[in-house]
């Protein structure tokens, strides 16, 4: 490294712009233009100012796909994370006090504006995330779109009046927000997942505190800018990250904090939960999945192959709805496995900015050892490799998208998400059978089946103990559906009319000794 980079590294703690350090030029023309829009903020956001740790550490955010440094962050912790809840607790008072349609009028703008920022939005997530331009540019519109629909549900959060059990009561049901919300939010969609959250909490009343990933923090720090400009008063919105422990833990503790909503590993959302406990708060978890994409003999092939490719390979096999598991019945396995493999092998692999890239790297070595060890443990024990299998010649945490033949349910993938680039293939009998394959797991978050007997579809749908049962579809989020899992896969739903009720509280209020005339 030579002497000026070393002092440019160095002096990353000084202000914002120099925290943009060496870089590609590619990487660093994006993140130029990025930086003249004053859309690359590298600061925490509290109560309207970005700001840096209290001590001045900082947290490297790198490219997955090049390795090379982006920006340093604040590395925040318990100091600032109290002081961001001091913040959303003040400007609660005044955001909760706004009537539907003025906080509807603000979502809305914010939706205009990250929309005509969407490509920048989506260079962003690629450069931090590696997802290919497309994909990430279609998580913005997807992202987006919950700030828009909750715009308009901020109108439409209706009470209810009960019928009274006497002459002289009167019977109500109220809702409100809960308070301040903190949301935890993972690196695999660095915009969409604080949308979801962000959107009901805000169109409810609620103010918030945002933990993005540390490995993917620019794009929501953007989306907040864009926040700001739309005109989220000061404290309703606040970014901070660093320790995620000790920030976590923060969030947890303070009575002011009303509820925890999370996406992200089971092993974190439990440890949540548990710790939300103390102070009795409201918690919606979206955690892993284990999902299987059940192809029945009378599926349609070239629809369950273009389905199943779409299901597991997006977003290079790191979301909880990639297909984790794909059963196949044996009077079609060996045309669809043929099938499928053909179309595997033709996904191109590299940076996410290359045209023609469907698959970029994974997010970091971590997750490349998790795939290997779960191949390993599946050739070890009777499976065979029929696509890739191995790291890709690009190197980094580039992986060659993979199918393996011959798993059976003794195998580790079968029981644990591989979060990457593999599809196992299994082959199965009855319908009974795949059902019972398909619910035995602890997890219970989305499933995916093809078949054109409509009966079937029915059968299968409903003894599927999912949150999501995608019946001849790949790929099946919108803002307009709830999303959420059954069983460890967490609690609560984002999206659709019943996403607001993750963000309210029921008052029951009861009128009596009403007086007749
Ligand atoms: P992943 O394996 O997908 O990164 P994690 O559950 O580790 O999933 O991370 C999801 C989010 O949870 C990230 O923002 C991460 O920083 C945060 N996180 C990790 N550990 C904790 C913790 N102990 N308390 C609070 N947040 C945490």
């Amino acid at each position: 490294m030579s002497m000026m980079l070393r002092m440019a590294l160095r002096s990353c703690h000084l202000s914002p712009f120099m925290r943009l350090c060496r870089m590609s030029t590619e990487a660093s023309k994006v993140s130029s233009r990025l930086s003249s829009l004053g859309l690359l903020r590298t600061q925490g956001l509290i109560g309207g100012k970005w700001s840096d740790a209290h001590d001045r550490k900082t947290l490297k955010v790198e490219n997955p796909a090049t390795g090379e440094l982006i920006a340093d962050i604040p590395f925040m912790g318990r100091k600032e994370t109290t002081d961001a809840i001091s913040a959303a607790y003040n400007a609660f008072h005044s955001w909760s006090k706004l009537t539907g349609s003025e906080r509807s009028k603000i979502l809305r703008k914010w939706y205009d504006l990250l929309i005509s920022h969407k490509e920048d939005l989506g260079q962003l997530i690629t450069l931090e995330q590696g997802k290919p331009l497309q994909e990430a540019n279609g998580e913005v519109g997807y992202g987006a779109a919950f700030i828009e629909f909750y715009a308009e549900e901020a109108k439409r959060i209706y009470g209810d009046i009960i019928p009274p059990t006497s002459a002289d009561r009167r019977l109500f049901v109220l809702k409100q927000p809960v308070g301040v919300v903190g949301a935890i939010t993972p690196w695999n969609f660095p915009f969409a997942m604080i949308t979801r959250k962000v959107g009901p909490a805000l169109a409810c009343g609620c103010t918030v505190v945002v933990k993005p990933s540390e490995l993917t923090p620019l794009t929501a720090l953007a989306a907040a800018e864009l926040g700001l400009q739309a005109g989220i008063p000061p404290g309703v919105l606040n970014v901070v990250m660093g320790n995620a422990p000790e920030i976590g833990d923060t969030l947890l503790a303070s009575s002011q904090v009303r509820k925890i909503t999370f996406t992200g590993s089971t092993a974190v959302g439990k440890k949540l939960m548990a710790g939300a406990a103390s102070t009795v708060k409201k918690v919606s978890l979206e955690l892993g999945g284990n999902a299987p994409v059940i192809v029945f003999d009378d599926a349609e092939l070239d629809v369950a192959v273009k389905g199943a490719i779409a299901a597991k390979f997006r977003n290079s096999g790191q979301t909880c709805v990639c297909a984790n598991r794909i059963l196949v019945q044996e009077g079609i396995y060996d045309q669809f496995a043929n099938a499928f493999a053909k179309g595997v092998e033709q996904l191109q692999v590299g940076n996410g900015f290359a045209e023609g890239v469907a698959q970029g790297p994974l997010i970091n070595q971590a997750a490349v050892e998790k795939v290997e060890s779960h191949i390993h443990d599946a050739l070890s024990k009777g499976a065979n490799v029929i696509v890739g299998g191995k790291r890709h010649s690009l190197g980094l945490t580039f992986y060659e998208p993979t199918v393996i033949g011959n798993v059976n349910t003794e195998m580790k993938i079968s029981r644990e998400e591989v979060f990457g680039p593999v599809a196992p293939l299994f082959r199965f009998r009855t319908e009974q059978e795949a059902i019972e394959i398909a619910n035995n797991t602890n997890a219970g978050l989305a499933a995916y089946l093809y078949t054109t007997n409509i009966s079937r579809l029915w059968r299968v749908s409903e003894a599927l103990e999912y949150g999501i049962v995608s019946a001849n579809e790949g790929l099946f989020s919108t803002e307009v559906a709830p999303f959420g899992g059954f069983k460890e896969s967490g609690l609560g739903r984002e999206g659709s009319k019943y996403g607001v009720d993750e963000y309210l509280e029921m008052k029951y209020l009861c009128l009596g000794n009403l007086k007749s005339a």
